[in-house]
Order: C-alpha cells, then sequence, then structure tokens
C-alpha cells in the first residue's frame, strides 16, 4: 500500500501518522521547492531572516501561535530537545523527566552527557505525571548533590497512553525548585492550543510531521526572556551564525510545507474540543463492546485522541481464527482501516484525530463487529 493510498482510501488510525497527514496546498507547496537549497536563494547569511519566501515572518508567527519570546525551525522534536539540553546543561548535569518521556528524550540526554532521573508515573491503569512527582525528585535530587536539577523535561502529552499532564503545576514544581522546564510538546502543540508562556515553561519542543500536517522532518524550538538570548546566542567567529543551531536547521521543502501548513493549524486548534468528543466517544463505545474485555489505559475519559486499550476480548478471539493475531488487521484491513499493527492483539495504541464523527461511529460499528466474531 503507498503512503498516499493510506490516507486517501483508508481510515489510518496509527498515532504517528495522523496528525501529520498534509493537504493538497503543502504538498504543492513542497513540489515548488525541491531541489536543494532553493529556499536559500535570497539569504544574507541567516537562515531565519529570509524574507523570500517569508521564513522570517514564518518564525515570528511561530512564537506568537506558541506564546514564546523566541522561535526557530528545528529538524524535529528531538533536535529541539538536544539544542535545549546541550545550552542549558554540562556533561554530568542532572535533567529530571517523567518515566513516560518518549526514547528520544533519552538518547538526546545520552548524547549531552546528561544523568536522567525519572519522576515515575502513578500506577497502572492511569500511569499519571503528577506535579508532586516533580516535585519530590527535584527535591532528592538537591539533597544529594547539593544544587538544583539543570533542567527538568515534562512530556505534555506522552505517546504510549495519550495521557495529557498538568504542565503548568509540573512548572511551578519546577521553577520552586529553581529548574528551568522544557517542555515537549510533540503530541499537543499542532492539535490543541498551547500557550507556553501562560504554562509558564521556559522552553518548547514542537513535532511539525507528528502534529501539524508538515511534510518534515521539521520541529520547532521556542524559549522565553534570557532563555532564549543563551539558547540561540551567536558565534564569535561567524556572528551570523546561531551555534545550538550549527548555523541553519530546516532548509528545504521541510519549512515550506511548515508554513503552508500553520494556517490550517492555527484554524484547527481551535476545534479541539470535537476531536476530544470523538475520542471520548470512541473509547465509551469500545469499552462498552468489550464488556469488561476491552479497556481504555491512562487518562479516563482520555484527554487525547492518541488512545491505548488493553484488548483480551480480541486476543481470545484470534485464538480461535485461523490466522491467530493477524486476523485482526485483516478485519480491519478489510473494512478499510489500517494503522495497527499487524498481529498485536493483547492492546494496541490508535489515534482518531481529524476523523468526521460519522468516520468514529463507523469505527465503532467495526469493532463491534469484530468483537462478536
Ligand atoms: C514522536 C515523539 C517525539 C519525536 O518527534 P520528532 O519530531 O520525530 O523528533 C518526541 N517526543 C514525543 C513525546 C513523541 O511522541
Amino acid at each position: 500500500m503507498y503512503s498516499r493510498e493510506r490516507e486517501e482510501l483508508f481510515i489510518n488510525l496509527n498515532p504517528l501518522q495522523t496528525a501529520g497527514r498534509t493537504r493538497a496546498s503543502v504538498r504543492k507547496a513542497v513540489t515548488r521547492y525541491v531541489d536543494g537549497y532553493s529556499v536559500c536563494d535570497a539569504c544574507a547569511g541567516i537562515l531565519h531572516d529570509i524574507t523570500k519566501p517569508p521564513i522570517k515572518s514564518l518564525v515570528d508567527d511561530l512564537a506568537e501561535f506558541l506564546n514564546v519570546d523566541v522561535a526557530r525551525t528545528t529538524a524535529g522534536a528531538r533536535e529541539a530537545k538536544f539544542m535545549v539540553m546541550h545550552s542549558e546543561c554540562s556533561p554530568g548535569d542532572i535533567l529530571v523527566l517523567d518515566s513516560n518521556a518518549h526514547y528520544s528524550t533519552y538518547v538526546a540526554a545520552t548524547r549531552a552527557g546528561l544523568e536522567v532521573v525519572e519522576a515515575p508515573a502513578g500506577p497502572p491503569p492511569f500511569f499519571h505525571i503528577t506535579a508532586a512527582a516533580y516535585a519530590e525528585t527535584l527535591e532528592q535530587v538537591k539533597t544529594r548533590t547539593g544544587k538544583p536539577a539543570a533542567l527538568a523535561l515534562l512530556t505534555h502529552v506522552d505517546g504510549d497512553y495519550g495521557n495529557l499532564t498538568d504542565a503548568a503545576a509540573v512548572a511551578q514544581a519546577c521553577h520552586e525548585a529553581g529548574t528551568p522546564l522544557l517542555l515537549n510538546t510533540a503530541y499537543t502543540t499542532g492539535r490543541m492550543p498551547v500557550d507556553v508562556r501562560a504554562i509558564g515553561a521556559d522552553y518548547v519542543a514542537c513535532s511539525c510531521h507528528k502534529s501539524w500536517g508538515a511534510c518534515g522532518p521539521i520541529g520547532v524550538v521556542g524559549a522565553i526572556g534570557e532563555r532564549a538570548e543563551h539558547l540561540f546566542r551567536l558565534d564569535a567567529r561567524y556572528p551570523k551564525k546561531n551555534i545550538e543551531l550549527l548555523g541553519c536547521t530546516a532548509r528545504g521543502s521541510n519549512i515550506m510545507s511548515l508554513m503552508e501548513a500553520l494556517p490550517l493549524v492555527k484554524e484547527r486548534v481551535k476545534h479541539w474540543d470535537e476531536e476530544l468528543e470523538n475520542a471520548r466517544w470512541f473509547a465509551a463505545r469500545m469499552e462498552a463492546i468489550g464488556k469488561g474485555g476491552i479497556k481504555l489505559l491512562g487518562d479516563n475519559p482520555t484527554n487525547h485522541d492518541l488512545m491505548r486499550f488493553a484488548t483480551p476480548l480480541l486476543h481470545e478471539i484470534g485464538q480461535g481464527q485461523r490466522k491467530k493475531g493477524y486476523y485482526l488487521h485483516k478485519e480491519l484491513t478489510d473494512r478499510g482501516i489500517t494503522g495497527l499493527k499487524p498481529g498485536q492483539t493483547q492492546w494496541f495504541k490508535m489515534s482518531t484525530y481529524g476523523l468526521t464523527r460519522s468516520q468514529v461511529e463507523y469505527l465503532a460499528q467495526a469493532f463491534e463487529e469484530i468483537a462478536s466474531m
């Protein structure tokens, strides 16, 4: 199946992909700038100052949209996280993060030479990350080392359970401990409204191929106040060149795709409540269909379109099927639904982002039929 077919002909449930789907105008914009360095024709030495194409106004728009002082594009959320870690910390420093953090957070921390200390998630089935867990972990770090942790990172919504954390409360705990906060919004900005300044975070990392309908690889890093000045400091020898950005970052069709996607993103975050209603309606239906054999994990009711279900019922049905665990994928494909991992029936993650209510109803009906096999 080609990726365009998947998006045009199927209902795709893959949470990595639902909010990164591009609209036609984005795909068109990409083809206009597909030649290498073609965005750099009118560059006077600083990528983010280019006015033709309007990259300068794009980054100003991004800063306004996120409500940070300075925003710059990166190649993705992980590059944004690494930049902040590298800029804010020295090797051997401690990064406090939530235990639901993405693998790329850990890898970035390792690359920056940091020791990671986890603020633990609460017990199953919710796996909640709380400000109290951060406060306690930050306090333990201070007791052990005699100084505040160098940096804290919070996964705003995590990719395992789709849990939405109380970022403002975590930001307050961090500030009380004297530690700046980097908010990883890979699953939030671009889908739902996020006001970084109001939350009280110092830095933000975004993934635009995941959540902003851009082709990528493209992300955004944002910072507030003096932190922004330090993060975006310039090289002494090449005073136009940003050190943490290695001079320039997204310098191809990826940045053009974001430019074209941004107006749609600004509009769609206003409809987050409808996305949430769809997700909640679907989760409630799934739990009703499963009669205890299908269970939503994480926040319940969910606060996000990414949902993880434990599905012992669907697993049990598979045991009586010729295709065993692969039956689920086949039954869904036969109904024009794709995006779950073939062979996986004990549990799965999925997303309803961007589906209409009637598509969500169709989806529930499909699972209802499968659950009664
Ligand atoms: C997907 C994801 C990332 C990685 O995003 P990239 O933009 O591809 O680097 C980072 N963090 C979380 C929580 C994610 O879900």
